[in-house]
Order: C-alpha cells, then structure tokens, then sequence
C-alpha cells in the first residue's frame, strides 16, 4: 500500500479536535462520504493511511463511469480535492482506537492526533490476504510482491508468476505483460479464473502470458531473491518473482472494537448503511453488502458511502448537534 508522508502543517498534536462526523478511510467510500457530508455543512474529518485506497492502486480505471480511463491516484486526486473544496479536513494517519463516550461522541485515536466526532462513517475496505507458505514471509520485497500493478516495472524482462484468479490478479499481470515481464506464468488454485472475461480475453491475446489452471502455490524457494515456485501437485516453476492476488481481508478490527455487528467476516449494515451501533455508519468494500468478491467496485463502494453520509447527516440532524 501506498504511505503517505505527513505534511509539516500536520504533526501530531495533543489538542483534542472536534468534529460532526469522522470518517475512517481514504479509499473511494471515505472520500465520498466526506464529499457528500461536508457539502451538507458538516464538519468533516478524513482519516487514512493509505492515499486512494485500494482504488491508489490500480493502474488503469476503465468502468468508473464518465471517464474512458483514468490512473487510481488521478481519481484519489479529484475526490480529495472535491472534498476538500468543500471543507473536509484531511488527515494523513491510521487510526489505533476509537471508543463512544458516555455523551455519545466518539474518540478517534490516530498517530496524527486525537479527534473528537458525534457521528462515524467506517469505511476501512480491505488489504492484502497472504499465501501463508513457506519461504513467503522471507522474500517478502525480495521477489514477493501483493500489488502487481505497483511493483510490475520491476519485473520487465523477467518470469513472474501471479497467484489469482480475480479482477486485481488479472489486471495485475496485464500490467506485468505491459511493462514487457519476459514470461508471465498467471495460476489459478481451482479450474477456472474469477475474473471479468474481457480481462481473461485480453490476456489470451498476450504472448507472454501463460495460464495455468489448478495450482496451488505451497512453497517460495531461493537464495537471496525468489528463484523457484512450487505447487501442491508436486511441480514447481524457475521464476523472479511472485505476486499474490487472492483476495482481501477485511478491515474490521476498529469496528468489532466499537461492537458492531460482524456477518460473514463484514461489517453488518441495514439499508441505509448503519451499523448496529447508533451513530456509527459503515460503506464500502468493508461492509455486508458486499458479499460477492466481484463487487467489490468502486461505483458500488461510491454509492453506499453516498448513502451513508446522507443517513448520517438524517441521524446528526436529528440529534440537532451539528456544530
Ligand atoms: C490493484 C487493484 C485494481 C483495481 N481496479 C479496479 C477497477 O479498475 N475498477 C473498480 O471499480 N475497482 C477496482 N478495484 C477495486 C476497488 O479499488 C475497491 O473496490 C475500492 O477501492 C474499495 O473502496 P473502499 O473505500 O471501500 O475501500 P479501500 O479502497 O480498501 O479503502 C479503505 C481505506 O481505509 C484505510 N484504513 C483501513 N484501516 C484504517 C485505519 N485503522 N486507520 C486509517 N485508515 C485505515 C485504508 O488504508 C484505505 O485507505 C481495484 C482494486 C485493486 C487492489
């Protein structure tokens, strides 16, 4: 993930600063919130650790709608700037804990600082899921990457294998094919491959792209770097480098904190994207709505966080607490 280094104007400081409404993230869901609340006279705090999210990531949108294509750090651009035109104060940090007062307020804990919010929107998407084999802990960085499109340029004139078989381990070794990786071994664990088929299409194309079904990476070898791949069914692959796309895991340790309820690993929201816990909304790749890995989008985490910044702004209306 991409970490952001704080400004100087940022230091962490001891004063504790109060907000309407704390919205943890900084992927598409969180800057979307804060879009639509601050544009609604709320005051509004962003706190995230990672610029763009999961969204930072991505080398190429082309289904984000009303652009052709556009690169995930333009479009973290031009949401932060939006929310920023309409006064959502930004914060570059992650949070450690958050825990409700005896009045209701929330009291966010960052490495940036304390803040203060009558309202939180969680919209702490996921990260990287680990191969968990042997020899992967060791050559993390040293051959073993979890973000084909961040570290493919390294890979031009070399083999590679991308373990996956969704949409980022697809787009992760069109972007390896791209930078000119010499041979692309792409493997997938079961029969077949989870992603879009435009992609899968794409990648049939490519000459120096190999798909290779039922392969279930079960150990990372080599010396210094990575040098050889095996599997469980007894082969292996000579390559430079692996790349493990197999998923995500949700972000949900502030929330089970805070007592939200959990379903199927997922932050659990109604319609109108509360959680169980009165004053805390949740959206995004994160929550329940969520369920099919496919759609985990960011048309669809924009849309929840739209509805859970205008529930939010219903529930801090009510309570007639807006600053
Ligand atoms: C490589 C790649 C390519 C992709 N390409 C596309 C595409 O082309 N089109 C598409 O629609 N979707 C794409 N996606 C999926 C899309 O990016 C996600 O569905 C979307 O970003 C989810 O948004 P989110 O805001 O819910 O969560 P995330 O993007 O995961 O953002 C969550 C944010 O919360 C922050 N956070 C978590 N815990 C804390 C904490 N304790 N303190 C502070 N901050 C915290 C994280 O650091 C992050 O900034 C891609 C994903 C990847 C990985």
């Amino acid at each position: 993930m991409l970490l952001l280094t704080p400004k100087p104007d940022e230091e962490e400081t001891s004063e504790i600063k109060e907000f309407d409404l704390g919205v943890i993230g900084m992927g598409p869901s969180g800057l979307t919130a804060s879009i639509y609340a601050s544009r609604a006279s709320i005051k509004v705090a962003c706190i995230g650790k990672d610029y763009g999210g999961q969204m930072g990531l991505a080398l190429e949108i082309e289904n984000y709608p009303g652009f052709d294509s556009i690169s995930g750090i333009e479009l973290t651009d031009k949401m932060r700037e939006q929310a920023e035109k309409f006064g959502t104060k930004i914060v570059y940090g992650e949070v450690s804990t958050i825990t409700k007062t005896e009045d209701n307020l929330f009291l966010i804990k960052s490495d940036m600082g304390t803040y203060k919010a009558k309202a939180l929107i969680l919209a702490t998407g996921g990260r990287h899921r680990e191969l968990g084999v042997p020899g992967e802990k060791e050559f993390i960085g040293k051959g073993v990457s979890y973000c084909a499109t961040c570290d493919a340029a390294f890979f031009k004139e070399k083999t590679v294998i991308v373990s996956g078989s969704g949409d980022a381990a697809a787009t992760g070794t069109l972007a390896l094919s791209d930078v000119g990786a010499e041979k692309i071994y792409w493997v997938s664990r079961s029969n077949y491959m989870k992603c879009e088929k435009i992609y899968l299409d794409r990648a049939g194309h490519r000459k120096n792209i190999e798909i290779l079904f039922n392969k279930q990476v079960s150990e990372i070898k080599g010396t210094n770097t990575v040098e050889e791949v095996f599997f469980s069914d007894g082969t292996s692959l000579k390559t430079d480098g692996i790349f493990a796309e197999i998923g995500i895991i949700p972000n949900i340790e502030l929330a089970t904190a805070l007592g939200c309820e959990i379903e199927n690993g997922l932050i659990k929201i109604d319609d109108e994207c509360r959680t169980n816990v009165s004053g805390v909304f949740s959206a995004g790749d994160v929550t329940s709505k969520i369920v099919n890995p496919l759609s985990r989008q960011i048309s669809t985490s924009v849309g929840l966080a739209t509805i859970a910044a205008l529930s939010a702004a219903e529930y801090l209306q009510a309570r007639k607490t807006i600053f």
